[in-house]
């Protein structure tokens, strides 16, 4: 199998910032330059040919991971919603991450893209492109304050829910075999936060969304929709995949979807079990640009906050990925459009710029 480092790869979705929160803040930034346990570091973004992605911002809730990580092994499972987080709990930890995002452009690790010629930028002169992302929205208050200064910071997407309800919405719990239609719609703060974002040029992002969210985001923004990494329910019906209506859905208001690592959304078991053939990543592709069209599908990896396929491991394994995708009979191009270039066609009409 042929692999390589070309064509770079921008991704939807990786944790690597609150990995090293959780490794001491910031000195746990060389972790990152020089190498690190962990998924993304710069030697492994380097040997994999990944070129940078959204970096969430997200507030972990007091669950006992171990024991989540064993339920997702069953056959059928059903984890409750963690509870609520309030805002002055929340936002001094999205500072902090903030803080180290900023720490890590400041040593050139990374820069802060705000537009897609900053991503294009990145991509060409090798530099580690980063969006600043927030992964649930509990640190933003409803007068939008924060949302105003971490938007001057840089940021430039927002989930409004984890999986976990928000002063915004609800997201779906980890349940398998389930649909995404578990619980109600937006509030109002949540539709103002939607057109809010629309002014500013924020991403609205999908994934973790329930179904009435969902539909409440389809019907109010104007931005195309996003869903930065979420799989084929399809093919793994599990509540964080995209059912066929939603991907149609997504299709017509030209948005895009990030393809998941995360074992237990691609496998057709729903199990969080890393041995999965490579041949699984490529059923959901071809499902999801049969939904979307060629132009409307990108990879989400959810590196560092989740178990990926074995045969990848990491950013540094991603060469496997293309092989794979070359193997399948992609051809350069598509596999060009998978890599970055939908995300920064979709990122480009978001933004604006
Ligand atoms: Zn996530």
């Amino acid at each position: 199998m042929t692999e390589s480092t070309e064509p770079l790869i921008f991704d939807g979705h990786n944790d690597v910032l609150l990995k090293l929160l959780m490794a001491g803040g910031r000195p746990a930034v060389k972790g990152f330059t020089d190498g690190r346990d962990g998924h993304i570091d710069l030697p492994k973004a380097r040997r994999g040919g990944f070129g940078g992605g959204f970096f969430a911002m997200f507030v972990r809730s007091p669950t006992d991971l171990d024991a989540k990580m064993e339920e997702m092994t069953k056959p059928t499972y059903d984890l409750p919603l963690p509870p609520p987080i309030e805002q002055a709990e929340a936002l001094p930890v999205v500072m902090e991450e903030a803080a180290l995002l900023i720490q890590l452009e400041a040593e050139g690790a990374v820069k802060i893209c705000r537009t897609a010629a900053d991503i294009r930028a990145c991509l060409e002169t090798g530099v580690l492109a980063a969006v600043m992302h927030i992964e649930g929205a509990e640190a933003i208050d409803p007068d939008f304050r924060a949302l105003d200064v971490l938007y001057a910071a840089g940021l430039r997407s927002i989930g409004p829910v984890w999986s976990r309800p928000t002063i915004f919405g609800e997201g779906v719990p980890f349940r398998y075999p389930a649909t995404p239609d578990i619980g109600g719609g937006l509030s109002e703060d949540g539709k103002r936060l939607v057109k809010r974002c629309n002014e500013l040029g924020i991403m609205i992002d999908l994934s973790h969304l329930n179904e009435a969210g969902f539909w409440d985001v389809a019907a109010i923004s104007d931005a195309p929709l996003v869903a930065t990494h979420s799989n084929a329910h399809a093919i793994c019906p599990h509540t964080r995949n995209l059912t066929n209506k939603q991907l149609d859905a997504i299709a017509e208001s030209d948005g895009m979807v990030g393809l998941n690592f995360a074992a237990a959304f691609l496998r057709a078991d729903g199990q969080m079990r890393a041995d999965i053939p490579l041949t699984t990543m490529l059923r959901h592709l071809d499902h999801l640009m049969d939904r979307l069209g060629e132009d409307r599908v990108g990879l989400g990896s959810d590196f560092d906050g989740a178990l990926v396929p074995d045969k990848i491991g990491s950013a540094a394994g991603l060469g496997v990925l293309r092989g794979a995708m070359r193997e399948h009979g992609y051809s350069e191009e598509l596999i060009k459009k998978l890599a970055h270039e939908n995300w920064l066609r979709v990122l480009k009409k978001t933004w604006g710029q």
